[in-house]
């Protein structure tokens, strides 16, 4: 078999290809700004990908570690190792401001900021993600996922969905 000479592994390299990487349930976001990877580690013999599911029972996960490990395989690993670790657990805090405006674009509000104070958040107006009314109401606890929840705007008169801050 002929090897083929691939650049350096770096622990950056590594990173902008984990950024390539679609969240299986969020496509318009990648698992980076997401906020799922959370460390890389080289080891002798392994890259080590340290991730942190966005919701416990994910059934993405497994989609999810075998695309990563196809990934950095592909960026010339010999041998990747998907760890997971649930503590702490994920929070939408880890979502970057990039992401945010991605779901937005996408019709998806964002979860809104809530820096430990889930309930106080929760209290507050969701603002429509196509024309910024605060005038919406809640119409269902439960969306298209588990992790999102159906909004009517009384403005545009637009139904959206809010990604559950937690
Ligand atoms: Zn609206």
């Amino acid at each position: 078999m002929v090897m083929q000479t691939l650049p350096a592994l770096t622990e950056a390299s590594v990173w902008r290809a984990l950024e390539e990487i679609p969240d299986p349930e969020l496509p318009v976001v990648n698992l980076v700004e997401l906020g799922i990877v959370r460390a890389i580690r080289f080891n002798a013999d392994a890259v080590q990908v340290v991730i942190t599911p966005t919701f416990a029972g994910c059934p993405a996960y497994e989609v999810m570690s075998e695309q990563i490990r196809a990934r950095i395989e592909q960026e010339g690993a010999a041998r990747v190792e998907v760890v997971v670790r649930h503590d702490p657990p994920w929070t939408s805090e880890w979502i970057t401001e990039a992401a945010r405006a991605k779901l937005k674009a996408a019709g998806l509000a964002p979860p809104p900021r809530h820096t430990g104070n889930l309930i106080q958040v929760l209290l507050e107006p969701v603002a429509c993600p196509r024309c910024e009314s605060t005038q919406t109401s809640l119409r269902n606890s439960f969306g298209t996922t588990p992790c999102r929840m159906i909004y009517t705007c009384n403005n545009c008169l637009e139904p959206f969905e809010l990604f559950k801050p937690l």
